[in-house]
């Protein structure tokens, strides 16, 4: 006699006669309280799903014996775990997943709001408040996040802006430590930004305007084996969208092909027709070299942004933050290089 032998048929038997009977007289006739952590989800309805378990057992051929409160050693967890073992939908009342941590776009923003005014920010009933909260719930929509009705909402807004005085000296002098303790990413925002209110104040402009523009799908916002940059998610996603444009990666490579009739890496001078013939013949991918802040929707992008590289080299660009330059991913191929030379040298 246990839970193991519970089959999908008895459990809507059990269901059926719920329904039937209510569950009040149900909950009676088996001997169960009501559910407290898991309900069994049945199209609009919900059942108390350890009632459910041990009168299903009663369903079983053979075996014609609900289960009773007691006969279960498990908890409501077990149950719940069986059933959902069984295709059925089992929804908890545990804590509910609480809204996504910041992420470095929301953090950049929150800090462009922050910087403006750090004696008195606006307070959180403003109207400026209440608009960052729209644009991050915007943002939020575009690179496919989801929250609660909480989410991003004008008070907990106003809180995670009032956290950066935590980190700014001319509050921590007086004693004052901010209000809670946030995660090691507004650490980073704040190392990264906030001595220099130029590039915060750019960045934070080119993410509202992105935001604005509303150009980008959920869809396309799967950065694959790019790290995200800096300047946060929405800033590289336009970055990768850029340089897969397949119209400007042509005139590029066009380019390149009139004026030295071959395709290289600027980093590493592979050239993917020396190394795999004619069957790595054209073949180059381009890197886009300007500041990710400077790029805006719309802005058309110039040959001249766009370097030849080779995909090796292009992954070593993105693969960490901060992103590598062109010359700097060519320093490092060059120092390997010499470094495993060493007897060419003391020739
Ligand atoms: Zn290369
Ligand atoms: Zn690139």
């Amino acid at each position: 006699m246990s839970l193991s032998d519970l089959t999908r048929s008895a459990v809507e038997l059990a269901i059926a006669e719920y329904d039937q009977i209510g569950p009040e007289r149900f909950l009676e006739k088996y001997g169960f309280g009501k559910a407290r952590k898991y309900f069994l989800v049945v199209g609009d309805r919900e059942y108390h799903s350890k009632a459910i378990a041990g009168a299903a057992h009663g369903y079983i051929p053979g075996q014609p014996m609900p289960l009773r409160s007691i006969d279960f050693s498990g908890g409501e967890n077990t149950v719940a775990h069986v059933l959902g073992n069984l295709g059925f939908v089992v929804r908890s009342t545990e804590a509910k997943p609480r809204n996504p941590t910041w992420s470095r776009d929301e953090l950049i923003l929150a800090l462009d709001f922050y910087m403006e005014n750090p004696a008195s920010p606006p307070g959180k009933t403003s109207s400026k408040i209440a608009k960052l909260s729209e644009e991050l719930n915007k943002l939020a929509a575009i690179l496919g996040v989801s929250g609660d009705g909480q989410f991003r909402n004008p008070n907990g807004v106003y809180m995670k802006v009032m956290n950066f005085r935590r980190f700014d000296p001319a509050f921590a002098a007086v004693g004052n430590s901010g209000l809670s303790h946030g995660g090691r990413q507004e650490e980073l925002v704040w190392n990264e930004f906030s001595q220099s209110s130029g590039r915060l104040h750019a960045v934070a402009s080119a993410i509202r305007a992105a935001i604005v523009a509303g150009t980008l799908s959920e869809a396309q916002t799967e950065l694959g084996y790019m790290a995200e940059a800096e300047e946060g998610r929405l800033l590289t996603v336009l970055h990768q969208r850029r340089e897969r444009n397949r119209k400007l990666v042509e005139a590029r490579k066009q380019k390149a092909l009139d004026e030295t009739n071959e395709l290289r890496c600027e980093a590493c001078d592979l050239s993917f027709g020396d190394r795999y013939g004619p069957h790595g013949d054209g073949f180059i991918e381009v890197h886009h070299v300007r500041p990710l802040h400077t790029l805006r929707e719309g802005d058309k992008t110039a040959l001249s942004d766009l370097a030849l590289v080779c995909a090796n080299c292009h992954r070593m660009i993105h693969r960490r933050q901060p992103w590598l330059s062109v010359k700097q991913v060519r320093a490092l191929v060059n120092e390997m290089a010499t470094a495993a030379r060493p007897q060419l040298r003391s020739v």
